[in-house]
């Protein structure tokens, strides 16, 4: 007999996402030290969410949420905590395939975290292949204008290059972090339009 959670929409990392509103797999890619951990809390956080709760569903370092971009809801299922420095290359492979979408970070007042983003984004598409992967490279930290190493015209022109989106945020100060999640549905969402196109 089928009950209720029979209809649960599977989530398994060989499938496609099973609906225009997910549950879609954003992973958080990034040398230490770059944000990770302070764009998932603000995702956990209750901040521009549908409902006032926190994180609906946060086990160990995968955290799902419902959001609402351009006036429809999506669910994201944001997997975080990958160190690129001291995970194993099985969990970095791992990671590297379970996205339906990533947010590539480096900071911009460290270069080599820029140059790391880079490799990253090369390995990743040696896993995803799929030209539709939706990637956006993050320069975060631009509140730290002092510090800064990394030039706007750098990240947008290296953007360019590995054919994805690119955003500077300030996980300190708030800024562009949802405008970096949003931009992630967007894509995925015209993504999932063009095939069924
Ligand atoms: P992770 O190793 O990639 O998870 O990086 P964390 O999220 O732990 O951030 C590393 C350090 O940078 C912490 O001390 C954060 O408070 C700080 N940090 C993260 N984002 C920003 C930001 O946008 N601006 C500033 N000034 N500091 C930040």
């Amino acid at each position: 007999s089928w009950s209720s959670s029979d209809s649960v929409i599977s989530t398994d990392s060989t499938g496609e996402p099973a609906g225009p509103r997910g549950p879609y797999r954003v992973v958080l890619l990034g040398a230490s030290g770059v944000g990770k951990t302070a764009f998932a809390s603000i995702f956990a956080g209750a901040a521009d969410s549908m409902d006032s709760d926190d994180c609906e569903l946060c086990v160990d370092e995968v955290c799902e949420k419902g959001i609402e971009v351009d006036g429809e809801p999506a669910t994201l299922t944001l997997l975080d905590r990958w160190d690129a420095e001291t995970d194993s290359e099985w969990a970095q492979e791992n990671h590297m395939q379970t996205g339906d979408a990533y947010l590539l970070l480096y900071s911009i007042t460290d270069r080599a975290s820029f140059l790391r983003a880079s490799e990253l984004r090369i390995t990743l598409r040696r896993f995803r292949p799929a030209q539709h992967t939706p990637i956006i490279l993050v320069g975060n930290k631009c509140d730290l204008v002092r510090r800064r190493e990394v030039s706007v015209s750098e990240g947008r022109a290296c953007a360019a290059i590995f054919d994805c989106k690119f955003i500077e945020t300030s996980a300190a100060m708030q800024h562009n972090v949802w405008e970096a999640f949003h931009g992630i549905v967007r894509q995925l969402r015209l993504r999932r339009e063009s095939k069924e196109a």
